[in-house]
């Protein structure tokens, strides 16, 4: 068997072997795509994997205090022991009152005064 050659060069996208053009980096314009959705959206980048782990930690604490509750009142406490990270949201929902809701996902929290947190879930259905 002959030994691969030195520089076999490979699609970014799937890996698969290039033929052709020195500068050709994708085996076909599906995977060319693919590849530069992936570096605007930079879902590999650390820093998107960093602040995803801590929302995805933030919601998984928020889901675990309202269990199959709509809504709960905690302390901020609690919260914290868990190492609820109060700088990381998806998004922010106010109401016509001006309450503004935090949101991680689809679990949200009020801050209210000393210290306590109103929890509620949002059903969010997804685009079709
Ligand atoms: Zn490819």
């Amino acid at each position: 068997m002959n030994p691969p050659p030195a520089e076999e060069r490979r699609c970014l996208e799937c890996g698969e072997p290039l033929s052709g053009r020195a500068d050709k980096k994708f085996c076909n314009d599906m995977c060319r795509s693919a590849h530069n959705n992936r570096q605007i959206t930079g879902a590999r980048t650390p820093a998107v994997r960093h602040i995803h782990r801590i929302l995805l930690r933030n919601r998984q604490i928020l889901e675990h205090f309202l269990g199959n509750l709509e809504t709960r009142r905690i302390p901020g406490r609690l919260l914290r022991e868990r190492g609820f990270d109060f700088l990381y949201h998806t998004h922010i929902y106010e109401t016509a009152k001006q309450a503004r809701y935090f949101f991680v996902f689809e679990f949200g929290y009020l801050p209210l005064p000393n210290d306590w947190y109103f929890l509620v879930r949002r059903k969010v259905s997804a685009p079709s």
